[in-house]
This record gives structure tokens, sequence and C-alpha cells, in this order.
């Protein structure tokens, strides 16, 4: 099974998150935006030199919108000019590209086709295969599980187990053990215990890394890829090694 992850955004602290990676040999593909998107906390032109030299640097637009809200040409500028920024700091070709929020639809896939990409991936979880590369799914995202660790709006505590609720049907499906309610690392655990089990094509972690550092999940994430490194029939991959 080859196992990918992907972290969006481009912030500072994908600097520590690439060393935990090197540090049990995962690879990662980390899609970015311009720093301008997200000022000071935004990865620097070398700093992203520097990660592309051990992983995979994937666009992510130039200023992070809902692609399916501007106008074509609009949305076609985003996907084109983000891969030629990209490409003029890593001097290398960009393969992959990251819908922001997750937003995006056929005629969204197709600009992002004809832009040169090879593949494209969603915010879609608990999935281990892909039928479209435009529309390659994740199977689980770092953020906190199964309760709420913020409230952000007014109907958060009264929603605290958001999460739990919408996986739940899907976990059944897989015959997930009660146990893997407990927490985000027995979550993800079980599921990828399941796709080994199951000879699953892939096992596609990702998240933000700023999440990772406010929501305090360093150390679980730490958990989890020992535990992967393991394992063994595990392939390392950055996402667009996963597409070839
Ligand atoms: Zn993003």
């Amino acid at each position: 099974m080859i196992f990918t992850t992907s972290w969006d955004d481009g912030r500072k602290d994908d600097m520590r998150l690439a060393e935990l990676l090197d540090k049990y040999s995962v690879k990662g593909t980390f899609y970015v935006s311009p720093p301008s998107t997200h000022e000071k906390h935004a990865l620097t032109n070398e700093e992203i030199k520097s990660i592309s030299d051990r992983h995979e640097i994937g666009a992510h637009t130039m200023t992070h919108p809902k692609l399916t809200r501007l106008e074509p040409q609009e949305a076609q500028r985003e996907i084109e000019e983000s891969k030629r920024w990209i490409e003029s700091i890593t001097k290398k070709p960009c393969h992959s590209f990251c819908y922001p929020y997750g937003d995006e639809n056929p005629q969204i896939r197709s600009l992002v086709a004809n832009a040169g990409f090879s593949g494209a991936r969603t915010v879609e979880q608990l999935l281990f295969s892909a039928n479209d590369p435009f529309g390659s799914p994740t199977t689980l995202q770092v953020y906190p599980f199964p309760l709420r660790k913020k409230f952000t709006r007014w109907w958060h505590p009264i929603d605290i187990c958001a999460r739990l609720r919408i996986f739940a049907p899907r976990m059944i499906e897989l015959r997930l053990s009660p146990s893997s309610c407990l927490s985000w690392l027995s979550l993800a655990k079980a599921l990828f215990t399941y796709a080994q089990k199951t000879d699953q094509p892939f096992f596609h972690l990702w998240g933000h890394s700023w999440e990772i550092e406010k929501y305090g999940m360093w150390d679980n994430l730490e958990k989890f890829l020992k535990f992967v490194s393991e394992n063994e029939n595990v392939e390392h991959s950055t996402n667009h090694e996963l597409l070839r």
C-alpha cells in the first residue's frame, strides 16, 4: 500500500512538519500559495525551495479563493499563475494542484487539467482510492476528533461531536471497532489497519501545520507516523508519485 501525505497553505510550521516527515521517511506534498495571502506566517521562497529538495511542492492558487465563485477567466488565471509561480521557485515542473476549501466542479477540474497538472486533491475523507486524478480524495485530516476543541460559531457548543456524527455512517460501513471513536490517534490507526488488511491502493493523510500547532496535535501526529513506519509493505510517495 502507498502512504502519501499533503499539507496545505504554506505556513512557517511546514518546516517543522517536513522535518518530522523526514524522521520517519514519509513523503509529503506541500500545497502553497504566495506569501502575500498570509503575511508573516507564510513560508519564504527560500523555505519553499528547501522543502522541495526532499518533498513535492504543489499549487494552491495565488490568492486562495473559492474557485467556483470566480469568472472562468479569473479561475484560469489563479490556476495557471500558481503553477508558474511555484516552478520559478523550485526550478522543477509543478504537477499537483489542490482546490482551496475543496471547492471545485467539473469546469474547474478541466481548467486544472488544461493548465498542465497531472492531478488535483480534494478535501474528501475516509477514502482509499481515486476514480479521477483531478478529484483525488484523502483518508484522514489531522484535526481534533471526536470532540470539537474550539468554539468559533454560536452553534458549536450544541454540536460538539460534529465530526463523529459526519464520520459515523462510513465508520460503520468500514466496520471499525467502537474504540476507534475514542481519539484522533485511535481513528487514524484503525483506518490504517483497515487499509492494510483489505489491501487498499493508498492511505492519504493531510492537514494544515498551523492547525496541528493550534490544536496541539504534534505528539499524536508523530505517534501515528511512527506506527506507520513500523508497518511492513508500505511504500512512501508524494501525491504526484501516487498518481504515477
Ligand atoms: Zn488552503
